[in-house]
């Protein structure tokens, strides 16, 4: 109505103005209506959406009177996403893309849409725990993940010696360490099972890791606490019977590790993701964007929070370092879980 009133009542100056400006004619009722804005928004209000996944795009024009109410769709950049030609972005891989719709009449008017795309999450909870390559059975079990272990290094030992697989597997001490003294106990074949919760939480009262095993590895030999034995007895002695890989059996034949696994963080690298504790946190290298990890980046439990290759949105995870206690500190930082032989 209003619209219609001004129109009428500027009609005769209008005339005036058209003979001295073809192109100040706006409010002649024949002319085109120039689109004066376009606003771009998403159908479902996502900003963010998984690679693989599709999102519709809605232009808004405004004057809605506009003459021409056609776009043409565009995508920054075309191998992160696709968009057709009526705003369906399909999103290629991850990144952050702008969508953007510029209006056919010339105007020059566009607008855009800055789209996230993230990597859709591995359909498997467990593929994370499969880096377990020495598992011999990695399956769930409700809030669990149950990994099975025989507990046989994948590298070669002195601790092979007079045991089944020591024509392969024997190899002598050439480590570097001059008091290194070959324990009694011999490798044997252990048949652990260790149940860790698949969504760790961080536990309300901590509690302190038990002798034996206290987490996996990626070879499937355990970890084992800075302790040698009862009442905190410290390594200071069972070192020296550590071998070239840093690992040795205690009586019953089950091998382990109370340091840095050499053998491998020598192949997968010192920053390498190494196994997970009965908590279900990973287990870390000494190593962290290039720089040595020290105790003192580390909480009481030798751990922190940040987001690591494998976990991009952030995760607690322990670091092995080179000073006591060299994988776990004060104990468990989550709610354990269990393991059984
Ligand atoms: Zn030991
Ligand atoms: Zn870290």
């Amino acid at each position: 109505m209003i619209t219609r009133f001004s129109s009428f009542l500027f009609f005769p100056v209008l005339l005036f103005l058209g003979a001295c400006d073809k192109a100040a004619l706006p409010l002649d009722p024949d002319a085109p209506v120039a689109v004066e804005e376009i606003v771009v928004l998403s159908q479902t209000g996502a900003t963010s959406i998984l690679s693989g996944q599709t999102l519709q795009l809605t232009a808004s024009i405004l004057p809605a009177n506009a003459s021409n109410l056609s776009v043409t769709w565009s995508i920054s950049d075309p191998t992160t996403a696709l968009i057709n030609n009526t705003g369906l972005v399909t999103a290629l891989i991850a990144g952050t893309v702008t969508a953007k719709a510029t209006a056919n009449d010339g105007s020059g008017i566009s607008g855009s849409f800055t789209l996230t795309i993230e990597n859709e999450p591995s359909g498997d909870p467990l593929a994370i725990y499969k880096k377990i390559y020495g598992a011999t059975a990695i399956y769930q079990d409700g809030q669990y993940v149950v990994i099975k272990s025989e507990d046989l290094p994948d590298h070669k030992s002195p601790y092979y010696l007079g045991t089944q697989w020591e024509s392969t597997m024997y190899e002598d001490y050439n480590g570097n360490n001059s008091q290194f003294n070959l324990n009694p106990n011999r490798i044997k074949k252990q048949n652990l099972t260790f149940k860790l919760p698949l969504n760790p939480t961080p536990a309300s009262n901590p509690q302190s890791t038990p002798l034996g095993s206290i987490g996996i590895s990626l070879n499937g030999v355990p970890f084992y606490n800075q302790y040698a034995g009862p009442n905190n007895q410290p390594l200071t002695f069972e070192v020296n019977s550590f071998d070239q890989a840093y690992g040795h059996p205690q009586m019953s034949g089950q091998y382990h590790y109370h340091w840095e696994p050499l053998y491998l963080t020598a192949n997968f690298g010192e920053d390498a993701l190494l196994g997970f504790l009965l908590d279900g946190y990973p287990v870390y290298g000494p190593m962290e964007n290039g720089q040595s990890v020290t105790n003192g980046q580390l909480d009481a439990y030798h751990g922190h929070s940040h987001a690591t290759l494998e976990f991009p949105q952030g995760t607690y995870h322990y670091h092995i370092t080179d000073q006591d206690p060299y994988i776990n500190g004060s104990g468990f930082y989550g709610v354990p879980g269990t393991v059984t032989n």
